[in-house]
């Protein structure tokens, strides 16, 4: 702040390069701050009302305004508004209406109008800027702090970034070196798994490195709990002797295929797990049916225990016959007592944290949910 109101003061000795002006609208007062940079870099301007630039180049849409409108800068003469425009930044940042202004000599990125047209919140850090989006919490663009201006530089326009590069473009802060990029794009692609299993998996890539040192936001955001159950020790069975069960829903939005239920079916033994998408839950039956042929032909071997929770699906007459007829004990957990079904639940809690952190670092609509929990159960298994 002090820096802005030297540089608008005009006392800007100690930084000659840089000028400062004030930008008004006609009729109502709107301030901005002008700096000569470099083409390519935008201005984070708090006290901007609009975005501004000088450089027709960067509009990627771009229309001539006919109206009388000017902007007055700091010596007093006014410039018209030649015309407003779209500017892509970045993969993640468009800017719309943006004035294009003849004389000016720089670019300016109104921090209001970002916040209000993104919907995105403005971090500011010692020596970097942060938007991030306001629902999920993820970075979407950065500015670094020059001279005492935050500069944001955008994409050049044919440059398509690798993905290790547009991870390290979103979270710039988090990257050091190439090594620790290739950790962050592992974690991202493998549905974020902790680090301490991605140093089991490649070894080569956390030399002189600590688990801790890493971080991910997205995992922070996704993986929220209340404290962890004591667990039970492993009872040793063979593969699908014990299947525990649950379902979850109804979700508020509807999978793209219509599934507002989940059911989970997991091995006991090997902790792999089956999904199934379910627009009602009086699936349940037909499902729990189909899986039980599928170990007989496909695996040679019987289901002795099947273990739920108290949910009706499981307690009714035709499930309990099928039970029944194929000599399958069902055994439930008490009343209110989710942990008695932990092994489920558990399991339950990994899908989902694992297919939110998917869906927020992939931006995808909320309808793709039933996706991304199928995704999720390829990953973890
Ligand atoms: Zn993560």
């Amino acid at each position: 702040m002090e820096i802005l109101q030297r540089l608008i003061s005009g006392n800007h000795s100690t930084t000659p390069s840089v000028q400062a002006n004030i930008v008004m609208h006609e009729n109502s007062e709107h301030k901005a701050l002008l700096t000569s940079a470099d083409n390519l870099s935008w201005i984070v301007d708090y006290g901007a009302s609009d975005h501004m630039t000088g450089n027709s180049s960067l509009f990627s849409t771009l229309n001539s305004c006919n109206s009388s409108a000017t902007v007055t800068i700091a010596d007093g003469s006014k410039s018209p508004i030649k015309g407003v425009g779209t500017v892509k930044l970045s993969e993640k940042l468009t800017l719309t209406q943006v004035f294009y202004i003849l004389d000016l000599k720089c670019n300016l990125l109104s921090m209001s109008k970002l916040n209000k047209d993104l919907k995105c919140l403005t971090v500011f850090e010692s020596n970097l800027c942060l938007f991030q989006e306001r629902e999920s919490g993820t970075t979407i663009g950065c500015a670094k702090l020059i001279n005492g201006l935050y500069h944001f530089s955008a994409n050049k326009p044919s440059h398509h970034p690798h993905p290790r590069e547009s991870i390290s473009l979103s979270y710039p802060c988090c990257f050091s070196s190439n090594k620790i990029g290739d950790v962050m794009l592992l974690h991202y692609r493998l549905g974020h798994p902790n680090f301490g299993y991605l140093k089991h998996l490649f070894p080569n890539l956390f030399i002189n490195k600590k688990v801790d040192d890493f971080f991910c936001e997205v995992c922070q955001l996704s993986k929220h709990t209340r404290a962890s159950y004591i667990p039970l020790p492993y009872v040793a069975s063979k593969p699908f002797s014990k299947i525990h069960c649950d379902i979850w829903g109804a979700s508020e939005v509807s999978s793209i295929n219509g599934a507002r239920w989940l059911l989970i079916l997991v091995d006991d033994h090997t902790r792999l797990c089956w999904v199934y998408l379910m627009k009602t839950k009086s699936e349940t039956i037909s499902i729990i049916k189909q899986f039980h042929s599928m170990v007989i032909t496909q695996f040679q071997t019987q289901i002795t225990n099947f273990h739920s929770d108290n949910a009706k699906e499981f307690f009714n007459k035709d499930l309990s016959n099928f039970f029944s007829f194929n000599g399958i004990i069902h055994t439930s957990s008490c009343v209110y007592t989710p942990q008695q079904n932990g092994i489920a639940e558990c399991k339950l809690r990994h899908l989902l944290q694992v297919a939110r952190s998917i869906m927020f670092t992939s931006h995808v609509p909320k309808f793709y949910w039933g996706d991304a929990i199928l995704t999720s159960a390829y990953l973890i298994n």
